[in-house]
């Protein structure tokens, strides 16, 4: 048997644990050693008690049996922070008080990397009642949160499971609580929204703020006490089993619990503490802290306010993570998507403790919500088309191209966009908000039809409905320029489901509230707010749905004939308000006579949780992101392309502007065209600027833009702001 040697910076000692004592780094030639050889034993005991009165201690080890140095990560095990929690400790069934931090890490880097040759061990000792309440006698059981290390291999990180024992420790009596890590805090500022702040500047209260406000907003819809059942948006959905495993009631219960708490919770003003970057809590990729039971504050190191709005691992969604600890004492088995994913597969009793999965599951219900032609809802946008009477979804991926189609309607759809008659294809939402997007179309009789989207990418009828004008069907203006016009569909009052926006041809806009994956029933019409050019290429062109001032709530958006773009913002009650104007007379519109803007569509580029206006200017031959901002307006044009955009509405030569929605799932919407017979699309950016992205369909994909043979694309709204006109007439 192999001699196990103590290297140097291993603390024996009790009474001089010093956890600011770093491990060496390895050497670069040989972290990337195969891992797999990797071969930790792990072990885990009680030392014996000098005196009735010395603390309980714990000694952890970890030694190397294998040939070889072994290099990996060993934040997990409570060599170093031991402030931090390690152990679930439990006295019969009941979890014991831990009176440490719980912290929120970012994913560990080669930097955490410790090695250790062979024969060799890490080891601590580790004082219990340092950071758990050992407030009774008895049998307490002891095992490590978290038995595992992570290593770097060709494919990045894995975590690799140790096989630690759990320990029993036999108290005959009690031990003093641990000394509080609370540091003595005057009262921070409370801010109007109930919130309060120490050592925040303007900057990070604002930011805290925001981030609150969409915690907020989200955690009801998480639990479904939003004005959805929670059938729709959680239990059933798959986001719930993919961060809780398989649904059993049981299992369901307890996540409901835990989400009423933290909503609960959250009725209390918070108290929020910022830390600097050289605090040595923020030390080694901490993000954020609580220390629950003791306090309800929530501690942030510099490291938060770099976080992003939309994604994963967002400025709100730590705080979902951290409320989670503090209102419903979650624990931290497991951190990062990939870890908390496998959790849920594997352990979903521990998923249902676990506060990154409560986080992700949040985060991915926020993203399912985005708008993005996502019929197989696996977060890239698809191509969905409609051709020979059958619908083709082509999904959407990280590579910026599309795949293989799935069809539908073998042949039974038929459109109405060249003869009037069969479906006008408004939309591609989701309307029961299962993840999957829909197919929403209103057929030349009036009756409006969705189509359930599912995993596959196929589509289903879902509902039907008929009757939406006091019992009548609707008007529609399309044959006689008398009733109403489809708009589009998308959630205008912010109660997430998509509603109904048309324009009535005596310029009132009529909103028929949306629920349960058809209409409520409810119809709202605003008077006298826009005289629609459609018919008759005088007045508003509507160009899109979307969300322009970022309040959750989409926006009507049309270019006037006096050079003006109106943003008609969404109100909870289903109006809209007066036209909010940009560009004060100079937006000049290419659909009158081929020169300046063609509108594209209006959609998240930039990321910043706000749509933008997406136009091509016929002269310069650019596109321009134009941002959306809180006040409802656009901000400055960002220009792509340098000139060489060649648009096909006038001429029929270059590329077919579809739309713009996010294929490569990055949270930023692209640019999609077609030209001879390809598909491209251009990844957007932060800075609004489109960049190459991928090509699909090696020319085989027809456009029946111009002749009627081939796809007609849904999303291009070809019926609104595709109808190219000059001087000789329209296209
Ligand atoms: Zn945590």
């Amino acid at each position: 048997m192999k001699r196990v040697r103590i290297i140097p910076f291993v603390l024996l000692l009790p009474a001089c644990i010093d956890p600011t004592v770093e491990p060496e780094l390895s050497d670069e030639e040989s972290w990337r050693a195969d891992p797999a050889e990797l071969e930790l034993a792990c072990s885990v005991s009680v030392i014996p008690k000098q005196t009735p009165d010395s603390p309980s201690q714990l000694r952890v080890s970890v030694v190397n049996l294998g040939d070889s140095p072994a290099q990996f990560v060993a934040r997990n095990l409570p060599f170093a922070s031991p402030e931090r929690e390690y152990f679930t400790v439990d006295r019969g069934d009941q979890p014991v008080d831990f009176w440490g931090l719980r912290v929120k890490l970012e994913a560990p880097t080669e930097a955490d990397l410790v090695e250790l040759d062979a024969g060799d061990a890490l080891a601590t000792v580790y004082t219990l009642s340092d950071y758990y309440h050992l407030d009774q006698p008895g049998t307490y059981d002891i095992a490590l949160l978290r038995p595992s290390v992570h290593v770097f291999g060709a494919e990045g990180i894995r975590k690799v499971e140790l096989a630690c024992n759990a320990v029993e420790l036999e108290l005959a009596k009690a031990e003093p609580p641990p000394e509080p890590l609370i540091e003595p805090d005057s009262p921070g500022q409370k801010s109007a929204e109930g919130a309060s702040f120490k050592d925040c500047d303007a900057h990070q209260q604002a930011e805290i703020l925001r981030a609150e406000a969409v915690a907020k907003w989200m955690l009801p819809i998480a639990l479904g006490t939003h004005t959805f059942g929670r059938s729709q948006v959680a239990a059933d959905s798959k986001y719930y089993d993919e961060w809780f495993g398989a649904h059993t009631t049981d299992r369901a219960q307890k996540v409901d619990e835990k989400l009423d708490k933290i909503v609960e919770g959250l009725d209390e003003g918070i108290e929020y503490k910022c830390h600097s970057k050289t605090e040595r809590k923020c030390e080694k990729g901490t993000i954020a802290w609580v220390i629950p039971v003791l306090s309800d504050k929530v501690h942030l190191c510099e490291r938060f306010f770099e976080k992003d709005d939309v994604g994963w691992d967002t400025k709100w969604g730590i705080l979902v993570h951290e409320f989670s600890h503090l209102f419903a004492l979650t624990h931290d088995y497991e951190y990062g998507r990939p870890d908390s994913l496998a959790l849920a597969d594997n352990q979903p009793n521990k998923a249902v403790k676990n506060a990154d999965n409560y986080e992700y599951f949040v985060e991915d219900i926020y993203l399912g919500l985005a708008p993005r032609h996502d019929v197989d809802g696996d977060g890239h946008s698809d191509l969905v088309t409609t051709a020979w009477g059958s619908g083709f979804v082509y999904p959407g991926k990280s590579t910026s191209t599309f795949g293989s189609y799935v069809a539908s309607f073998a042949g039974t759809m038929n459109t109405a966009l060249f003869d009037g008659a069969g479906h006008w294809l408004l939309d591609v939402v989701d309307m029961n908000l299962d993840g999957h997007d829909d197919l929403v179309t209103i057929g030349s009789d009036g009756v409006m039809y969705v189509y359930f989207g599912t995993a596959s990418g196929t589509v289903y009828t879902g509902v039907v409905e008929a009757g939406l004008d006091g019992g009548d069907n609707l008007d529609l203006v399309f044959d006689d320029g008398v009733g109403y016009e489809p708009i589009g569909v998308a959630d205008t009052n912010g109660n997430l489901a998509p509603d109904l926006v048309t324009i009535r041809d005596d310029g009132a806009v009529c909103w028929f509230g949306g629920l349960n994956g058809g209409l409520s029933g409810s119809k709202v019409c605003t008077a006298g707010l826009i005289d629609s050019a459609f018919m008759d290429g005088v007045g508003e062109h509507v160009i899109d749905l979307a969300d322009v001032n970022g309040d959750r709530r989409a926006d009507l958006i049309a270019a006037a004939d006096d050079g003006t773009v109106y943003v008609y913002t969404g109100t909870a009650g289903g109006s809209f308000g007066a036209g909010v104007g940009s560009f004060a007379g100079t937006y000049n519109l290419a659909l009158y006579d081929g020169f300046g803007h063609e509108p594209i569509g209006v959609a998240d580029v930039t990321g910043d949780g706000r749509a933008d206006l997406v136009t091509h200017h016929h002269v310069s031959n650019n596109t321009y992101v134009y941002p959306g901002q809180a006040n409802a307006t656009f901000g400055s044009g960002v220009p792509s392309f340098a000139g060489t955009m060649n648009s096909s509405l006038f001429d029929q030569t270059g590329h077919e502007l579809i739309g713009v929605f996010d294929v490569d799932g990055n949270g930023l919407a692209d640019l999609v065209t077609h030209a001879g017979g390809n598909a491209f699309v251009y990844r957007g950016t932060q800075n609004g600027q489109f960049t190459s992205g991928g090509v699909s369909f090696s020319g085989t994909l027809n456009s029946s833009r111009f002749d009627g043979d081939g796809h007609e694309f849904i999303t291009e709204r070809r019926q609104h702001r595709r109808r190219g006109c000059t001087p000789t007439g329209c296209l």
